[in-house]
């Protein structure tokens, strides 16, 4: 009996499903992402529904009765990370043939693990775009029912693909008759497809619109679904409510896609001047993993990817060498790091994606220091993982923000992120809805 109850006490204090009670936050700085200033002594006050109800100066707070904020008077908040591209449900321990011997309900098990470490890092939203079957569905469903503890999650469930593409399983002979679950080919099997994943509990659109670094006998610049395919599934997924999120790293397939209407384009690595323009004027935002190629490099072959990965991470395939003469043999990583700034100085729509799942969960934070690196100010990275991020999930009324209406979803940090982004790589408080995922933060 004792045990049960022990057991129930850990796991009520597990479960974060939101505040129950009004509840505040006393802030020694607070940074206002959307004007980029850092505000000292604030209080944060939030209702029972753990949305924030005031936001100001410590002296003038006007508390309710019973309510004594949580000290976080020698730290900085900030608004809870989003990160726009995760694989919650896939471990880089599992590539190429290592990940044929995991069924879907284990891929689950390993999204609960993860969800925790993402929403423990800082992570507080994130848009899971590709899993396996609709593990991932099951994951938010866990998460919004309040069973197990993990960060806001939009999901795709399986992503959209050609036959024998990237987002295809491509790695049996054909006398198996193994097939990925969002396989469509041509434009109206590809819109039913996209209402079957609707039906099943996807709240975004994931395509696989060119050859990717992961799979089997593609290259990453050649592109898979064609224009109309494209332009199928965007007008498919918009009529039913939905942003389409396409996997592209491939010149023309960016291009392809941008005209097609979707609204982020992952990875870009080969984006061209051309691509850069058409996002700017259709307003599509541009999602460059660019932490996440050093792990692959380094990590790699260990982690089970296939050696034709590891190779097309280090040099861009001849289609690619027609396009970038004069940079022969380019790692793939580099030039997208190189286009990420060129991107970025040009203009672009950008929001910070980093493909967990390829790299370790809970390393998120790792890629704002590549992001400082390649061109932006920590304010810019910091926003692309907020104010941006937040705009891309359609959700700017809900996340993104410390303000009020917004959710209670707030982190805080040792030190001055803006001087040094890496202080975000060991958040020490985190706060979902107004409920205290953890907190690190010695009280004074
Ligand atoms: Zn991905």
């Amino acid at each position: 009996m004792r045990k049960t109850l022990l057991a129930l006490m850990v796991c009520l204090s597990f479960v974060s499903i939101g505040s129950a009670a009004p509840g505040a936050v006393r802030c020694g700085k607070l940074l206002d992402v959307r004007g980029g200033r850092m505000l000292s002594d604030q209080v944060v006050l939030f209702d029972d529904t753990g949305t924030i109800v005031s936001v100001g100066a410590a002296a003038s707070a006007k508390l309710p009765n019973g309510v004594t904020p949580i000290d976080l008077s020698s730290a900085t908040c900030l608004p809870g990370l989003i990160d726009v591209h995760t694989h919650i449900t896939f471990d880089p321990s599992a590539n190429g043939y290592a990940g044929l011997g995991i069924s879907v309900p284990r891929e689950a098990v390993t999204g609960v693990k993860n969800a925790r470490l993402t929403v423990h890092a800082g992570f507080t939203t994130i848009r899971n775009v590709g899993a396996t079957n609709y593990a991932d569905v099951a994951v938010r469903d866990g998460i919004n029912d309040g069973e197990i503890e993990g960060p806001r999650m939009l999901v795709s469930g399986p992503p959209l693909s050609i036959t024998g593409g990237h987002c295809d399983n491509n790695l049996l002979p054909f006398e198996y008759h193994n097939k990925a679950e969002g396989v469509a080919d041509g434009p109206w099997a590809a819109r039913e497809k996209v209402r079957e994943v609707i039906k099943y509990g996807a709240d975004v659109i994931k395509v696989c619109a060119s050859g990717g670094v992961l799979s089997k006998g593609d290259q990453p610049g050649t592109p898979q679904y064609s224009f109309e395919e494209l332009q199928a599934i965007a007008t498919e997924a918009h009529k039913l409510g939905r942003k389409v999120a396409a996997h592209a790293h491939g010149t023309q397939s960016i291009k392809d896609a941008i005209n097609a209407g979707i609204d982020s384009i992952e990875h870009s690595s080969l984006i061209d001047d051309e691509g850069i323009a058409l996002a700017k004027q259709h307003g599509t935002y541009l999602d460059f993993d660019i932490y996440n190629d050093d792990y692959i490099l380094q990590e790699g072959a260990k982690a089970g990817m296939l050696p034709e990965s590891i190779e097309k991470e280090k040099k861009i395939g001849r289609l690619q060498r027609e396009n970038f003469r004069h940079e022969k043999e380019k790692k793939i990583g580099r030039l997208q790091r190189e286009n990420f700034r060129h991107a970025w100085q040009s203009g672009t729509k950008m929001a910070f994606a980093t493909d967990a799942g390829v790299y370790p969960h809970g390393d998120n934070a790792k890629q704002f220091a590549k992001m400082v690196e390649w061109g932006m100010k920590p304010i810019d990275a910091i926003q692309a993982a907020t104010i941006s991020a937040a705009d891309l999930l359609g959700w700017s009324g809900k996340v993104g923000v410390i303000e009020t209406g917004h959710y209670a979803d707030i982190i805080a940090v040792n030190g001055d992120p803006l001087t040094d982004v890496r202080v975000l790589e060991s958040v020490k408080f985190v706060m979902k809805g107004g409920a205290v995922v953890r907190n690190d933060i010695a009280s004074k």
